[in-house]
C-alpha cells in the first residue's frame, strides 16, 4: 500500500535500501520526522493485520502492539486504489479501541479524479482522513500538519535546555580550563551488549563462544528489555551483559519470518544496549539486510563492533577450490557496502571454532570507553583553531563560522557548535567536521551527533 514509500518520504530517508527481496524495505522501522522545526519519532510497524495473527509469530505481533501503545498518534495507510477489505476494517476497529489520535492516509491519490474513491474509506470510522500520494509527495504537508497538531509540543524535541553548556561557555569565556586535561574514558562497570544481525550469520554460535570463554556471574537474570532474560558474565574483571539471550537464540520458522524477527529483535535489543555486535556472515558477504540492521544500529546512537563471522569458511575450510579470502580485499568491500559505518572497528572470527573471540571482548571494551569520552572545552577550542574549514566542500549559501564548540554529552558523543549564522549543518560540512574530530580524538565505534546554536543577529540581542 506504499507504507515504505511514505515512511521514506516522511523521514527524508537518505539511505533507502531496496533489496531484491520483498520485505526488506518494510523492515526499516524507525526514523525521525521533522515538520516546521519540530521533531517526532516515526515507527513503521510492518504490515501487521489482525487477521494475519495466526501466521505471525506472537513476538512480532506483540511488538506492533507495543508500538501502538507507545505511540502518541497513529497513521494507518491504505491503498486508495483498492477496495476496502475486511482486514482493513479489523485493523481499524483495533486501532479505534486504543483511544489515540488516529489518521487515515489514503495513498496513491495522485489525480483529482481519484478523490471520490477515497470517500469509500470513510466507512473505517476515522475522523481524520487525508488523501496523499507518497510517491509524488502530495498531501504530505497536510498530513504532517494534522499529526503535529495533536502531538504534545515537547514530544521528542531536541532537549535544548538540558545540554545547555553554560558552565562550559563560562569556562571558555574566562579561559579557566585552558589546561584542563581530557577526562579519561572508561568502560562502564557493566557493558550491555546486543548481538544483532540477519538470520544464520551465527549470532547464537557467537553468543555461546562469548559466554563459554567467560565466567557466568548469575544466569539467567531478569532482562533489561520486556520479558527478556539477560546473561551476565565477567572477563578480565570487566562485566558484560548480553541482552535477551533467549531472543538471540530464537529462530523464525520461515525465512521471511526469521528475517523480520531479526530486525525487530535488533530494534528491541539496541534500546537496552551500550554496544552492538553486528554479525556478518563472511561466506555470504554484505547483503541489503545487513545494511538495514546496521543502519538501524547507527541511528540508535549505540556503539558498534562489526563481527565478520565464519571466517574459516572463506579461508581454512574453503571448499570451492578458490584461494583463501584476503582480509584487506574483504574489508574494502565491506567498507564500501557499509559506508555509513566507517567509524566502526571490524573483527574477524570463527565463532564455531572459537577463533578471535578475545578480540571481540577487547573491541567491546574499547568502543564502550570511547563512547564515554569527554573532551574539555579548552582542548576543543585549540582543536577548532587548528582546523582549516576552508577545505570543507560546502556551498557558499551554507557556509558558517564555528565560533566555538563544546562537547555537551556522551554516549553518544554530542557536540554543540556555536555559529555565526543560523543555517542548517550541510552534509559535507558535517562529514568533514566529523572526520576531523575522529582524527583528533578517536571516538571509535560510536556515532557522533551535532547540534547548532546560532548567534542571534545583533538586532535580536
Ligand atoms: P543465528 O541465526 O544468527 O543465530 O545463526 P546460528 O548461530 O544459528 O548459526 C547458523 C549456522 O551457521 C549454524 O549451522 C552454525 O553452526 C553455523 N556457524 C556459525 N558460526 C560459524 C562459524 O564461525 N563457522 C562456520 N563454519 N559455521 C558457523
Amino acid at each position: 500500500m506504499g507504507k515504505s514509500t511514505l515512511f521514506n518520504r516522511l523521514t527524508h530517508s537518505r539511505r533507502s535500501i531496496v533489496g531484491d527481496e520483498p520485505g526488506i524495505t518494510r523492515d526499516r522501522i524507525y526514523g525521525i520526522v521533522e515538520w516546521a522545526g519540530r521533531h517526532a519519532r516515526l515507527v513503521d510497524t510492518g504490515g501487521v493485520l489482525p487477521s494475519e495473527q495466526e501466521f505471525i509469530p506472537a513476538e512480532i505481533f506483540r511488538q506492533a502492539r507495543v508500538a501502538f501503545e507507545e505511540a502518541a498518534a497513529i497513521i494507518m495507510v491504505v491503498d486508495g486504489r483498492t477496495e476496502l477489505a475486511a482486514p482493513d476494517m479489523e485493523l481499524a476497529r483495533l486501532l479505534l479501541r486504543l483511544g489515540k489520535p488516529l489518521f487515515l492516509a489514503v495513498n496513491k491519490m495522485d489525480a483529482e479524479s481519484l478523490l471520490a474513491q477515497a470517500e469509500n474509506f470513510r466507512r473505517l470510522g476515522f475522523k481524520e482522513m487525508l488523501p496523499i500520494s507518497a510517491e509524488h509527495g502530495l498531501g504530505i504537508g497536510d498530513l504532517l500538519e494534522a499529526v503535529f497538531a495533536v502531538l504534545p509540543v515537547d514530544d521528542f524535541e531536541p532537549a535544548d535546555e538540558e545540554d545547555e553548556p553554560s558552565a562550559n561557555e563560562q569556562a571558555w569565556n574566562d579561559n579557566s580550563d585552558e589546561d584542563a586535561p581530557e577526562i579519561p574514558a572508561r568502560a562502564p562497570d557493566e557493558v550491555r551488549v546486543a548481538i544483532i544481525g540477519r538470520p544464520n550469520v551465527g549470532k547464537s554460535t557467537l553468543l555461546n563462544a562469548l559466554t563459554g570463554t567467560s565466567r557466568a556471574i548469575v544466569s539467567p537474570i531478569a532482562g533489561t528489555t520486556r520479558d527478556a532474560v539477560d546473561e551476565l558474565v565477567e572477563r578480565d574483571g570487566q562485566k558484560f551483559r548480553f541482552i535477551d539471550t533467549a531472543g538471540i537464540r530464537r529462530k523464525g520458522k520461515t525465512h521471511e519470518m526469521a528475517e523480520k524477527l531479526s530486525v525487530l529483535m535488533a530494534r528491541k535489543h539496541l534500546e537496552a544496549a551500550d554496544v552492538s555486535l553486528l554479525v556478518i556472515d563472511a561466506s555470504a558477504g554484505v547483503l541489503a539486510a545487513d545494511a538495514t540492521i546496521g543502519g538501524y544500529a547507527h541511528e540508535s546512537g549505540r556503539s558498534m563492533v562489526i563481527v565478520v563471522n565464519k571466517w574459516d569458511l572463506v579461508t581454512t575450510r574453503r571448499t570451492d577450490g578458490k584461494p583463501a579470502a584476503d582480509r584487506k580485499v574483504f574489508e574494502e568491500q565491506l567498507r564500501y557496502a557499509l559506508k555509513f559505518l566507517s567509524y566502526v572497528p571490524i573483527v574477524y572470527v570463527s565463532a564455531a571454532e572459537g577463533q578471535n573471540i578475545g578480540q571481540v571482548f577487547a573491541s567491546v571494551v574499547r568502543v564502550a570507553a570511547e563512547r564515554q569520552k569527554r573532551v574539555g572545552t579548552g582542548q576543543m577550542n585549540r582543536f577548532i583553531e587548528r582546523v582549516d574549514f576552508e577545505r570543507a566542500p560546502v556551498p557558499m549559501s551554507r557556509r558558517m563560522r564555528i565560533l566555538y564548540m563544546t562537547q555537551a554529552g556522551v554516549a553518544p558523543p554530542t557536540f554543540v557548535l556555536f555559529t555565526d549564522r543560523d543555517v542548517k549543518l550541510h552534509f559535507s560540512y558535517e562529514r568533514f567536521l566529523e572526520n576531523q574530530i575522529r582524527e583528533a580524538f578517536g571516538f571509535e565505534g560510536s556515532p557522533i551527533r551535532f547540534k547548532i546554536r546560532a548567534r542571534k543577529p545583533r538586532s535580536q540581542r
